[in-house]
């Protein structure tokens, strides 16, 4: 549902002030880009140097991520109240759900560097049984997993591991914030008022936003993103980064098939392949460490399952 912009003061206001912001945006010289890029220092690199992501996204800026996270909390209360209702919510006790919250615990201490808001995100993690290849972590780190993803791909430990760091990634670096900002600038500048999702009253109702969460496709540079921020935060939980290309090559095949399937929401091509395989000489030190062996002594990996971990 839209707004026709002339119906509404207030909604021109606001119009206005978000048009102004995504023209500066807009008009700003690649030149200007590139020294705003060059000053603003990456959040976090890696010793080795390679690690690192550090430009701010545009479009974020045009939504506040305070109401952003409320609205997602929202939104999954309702998922997860929906799928107690339809006694698909897997219990506490359930093996299923101990082992991916095992999983997830051991990597979010190793996320919160990588947005300063996720240290006061309440996480949760819940398991719904249903037969979709699944999982997301939506803004302000609330999990969902679907348990067809885990068993009907029959995925080990370090495979959910990567899966986890994957879609925490998403989280931290906004790129839902970033895609939603966007929709919003598209629909200013269309003529539209822009959903508002509650983010500013100006007379609307404020419209949910788990539709558009549910449905987002992610752009194949956040793909990137997520995979690198992924693979090191699971790598230093002590998951096997090798298993990102086991893992993406099953959801590939089981669901590159599918109209809006996981694989049409994570676009996944021979790019983003050679990419994981590029990557893994950053994050096998990484993962190396965590387990407390040298690089030499890791076995092979070939799918078969969580390594033994020393000290922990
Ligand atoms: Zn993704």
């Amino acid at each position: 549902m839209t707004v026709r912009i002339s119906t509404h003061r207030a909604g021109r206001a606001l119009a206005r002030t978000l048009v102004c912001a995504l023209a500066c945006a807009s008009l700003a010289s690649p030149r200007a880009h590139a020294q705003d890029e060059e000053r603003a220092p990456a959040p976090y690199t890696a010793p080795n140097n390679q690690i690192r992501f550090g430009n701010t996204a545009l479009f974020r800026n045009l939504i506040p991520p305070a109401a952003l996270e409320q609205q997602s909390a929202d939104a999954y209360a309702a998922i997860i109240h929906e799928a107690e209702r339809n006694k698909r919510l897997l219990p506490n006790d359930n093996a299923l759900v101990k082992r991916v919250r095992d999983i997830a615990n051991h990597e979010i201490p190793f996320a919160l560097k990588w947005n300063d808001r996720s240290k006061n995100w309440k996480w949760e993690i819940n398991v719904v049984r249903s037969n979709e290849i699944r999982m997301y972590c939506l803004p302000g780190g609330k999990i969902v997993v679907y348990s067809g993803l885990i068993e009907k791909l029959h995925l080990n430990d370090n495979e959910i591991g990567m899966m986890l760091g994957h879609e925490i990634a998403h989280a931290l670096r906004e790129h839902a914030r970033e895609r939603l900002g966007r929709q919003q600038a598209e629909q200013l500048t269309a003529g539209t008022m822009p959903q508002l999702f509650g983010f500013a009253d100006v007379g609307s109702t404020p419209l949910g936003i788990g539709d558009q969460l549910l449905a987002m496709r992610y752009s194949p540079a956040d793909e990137t993103e997520a995979d690198v921020i992924g693979s090191e935060i699971a790598s230093r939980a002590g998951y096997d980064p090798r298993a990102a290309v086991t893992l993406w090559n099953k959801i590939d095949t089981a669901t590159r098939r599918e109209d809006n399937g996981f694989v049409w929401m994570h676009p996944y091509g021979p790019d983003r392949k050679q990419d994981l395989e590029k990557r893994m000489s950053d994050m096998m030190p990484l993962y190396a460490k965590a387990v407390g062996k040298s690089i030499d002594a890791l076995p092979n990996y070939a799918g078969m399952g969580r390594f033994k971990k020393s000290g922990r």
